[in-house]
């Protein structure tokens, strides 16, 4: 594992690059034609600043470092879906997905390295959390996955989804300051209204996002909406209640007025039955949403299969007869393990 002394220069500020100019006895301007280059240019080296002098390409290679991703292995699907294997300047890997549309392409971006949540149907969770990413990190596979975009499908970037590797939530401060630079014009000027932060449901980070007012999107991974069921396939449930979820997504609702969207897999024997089914609709009560039904991808020869089609199609017409939109999610990208799920299952 290599480390690198020197500090990594996008965990500054513009106004701290600005102070480092002005004490080198530089001008401060200096500061914002460097921040330029390190985050709307996503410049790899110090060296490829061309219209910095030399010595200040020096100076700055003698006190910082830029600690940019590396994308070790892209595979490519079948149906125009890319996985990539994204090496971190410490040498641990994480994975982003880029999902194609006819419309419109998303990124499916990892917010830690492992996952410190237990979810027994999730291949990430098996690696545990072994740190959190930080802003650039998160910035890099975005700024990765909208040139693979338009390389191989012609249109910049449109969506971005926190739904990789990790849990965003418990790595709150790294996952927003990634957004902002994302949504800056300094950064990426994308829209937060194409950005979705999908979490298993952290109550007390809801309320936090409700406000501070967040603008981005908010998914829930439901998956139960029975607390038994749900505390046996994600057992951290049995901290963070299904009761203290509820409320926390009115309050974020209340505070927001932004649509909850709920991601769920119906699993064979597991949340299949009728019950699960209206345990699922009066949830939905508590705050306008819709429900995303997610086909399932085995991580192995488990206990989790794919429910039967006559399972959804109950879903399906219960949540519509009851009024909630819902959609039926086609997996992307199965043949290269890069669907739901799926993220660490051959690493
Ligand atoms: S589903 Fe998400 S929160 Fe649960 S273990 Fe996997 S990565 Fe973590």
């Amino acid at each position: 594992m290599k480390t690198n002394s020197k500090k990594d220069i996008r965990s500054m500020t513009k106004e701290q690059l600005r102070d480092f100019f002005v004490e080198k006895g530089d001008k401060a301007f200096r500061g914002n034609q460097v921040y330029e280059w390190l985050w709307q240019k996503s410049a790899h080296s110090f060296d490829g600043m061309t219209n910095v002098s030399k010595e200040t390409r020096e100076l700055l290679d003698a006190n910082f470092v830029i600690n940019h991703i590396k994308v070790d292995q892209m595979q490519r699907s079948k149906d125009g879906t890319i996985k990539n294997a994204v090496r971190l300047h410490d040498g641990l890997i994480v994975e982003s997905v880029l999902i194609p549309t006819s419309k419109r392409t998303t990124a499916c971006v990892s917010s830690q390295v492992g996952c410190s949540l237990d979810c027994k149907f999730c291949a990430t969770a098996r690696l545990k959390r072994m740190r959190n990413l930080n802003p650039d990190e998160i910035y890099d596979q975005v700024v990765a996955i909208d040139s693979q975009s338009k390389l191989y499908h012609n249109m910049p970037l449109s969506n971005i989804v926190f739904m990789g590797m990790g849990e965003p939530l418990m790595n709150y401060n790294n996952v927003l300051k990634a957004i902002d630079k994302i949504t800056s014009p300094e950064g990426l000027g994308m829209s937060s209204k194409r950005i979705t932060v999908s979490t298993s449901g952290v109550p007390k980070m809801i309320r936090k996002m409700a406000d501070e007012k967040v603008k981005f999107k908010l998914a829930v991974s439901l998956h139960s909406a029975i607390d038994e069921i749900r505390t046996s396939i994600m057992p951290f449930n049995a901290n963070f209640t299904l009761k203290d979820l509820r409320e926390s997504l009115q309050y974020w609702y209340e505070q927001t007025k932004s649509r909850i969207t709920y991601e769920y897999v119906v699993w064979q024997g597991i949340n299949d039955s009728k019950k699960d089914v209206d345990a699922l609709v009066d949830f939905c009560r508590f705050a306008p949403s819709k429900v995303n039904l997610i086909e399932y991808n085995p991580i192995d020869d488990g206990e989790f299969r794919q429910a039967s089609n006559k399972a959804i199609e109950m879903y399906v017409n219960t949540l519509e007869d009851n009024g909630i939109t819902v959609t039926v999610r086609r997996s992307r990208g199965k043949d290269i393990d890069a669907a739901c799920g799926q993220l660490a299952n051959k690493s």
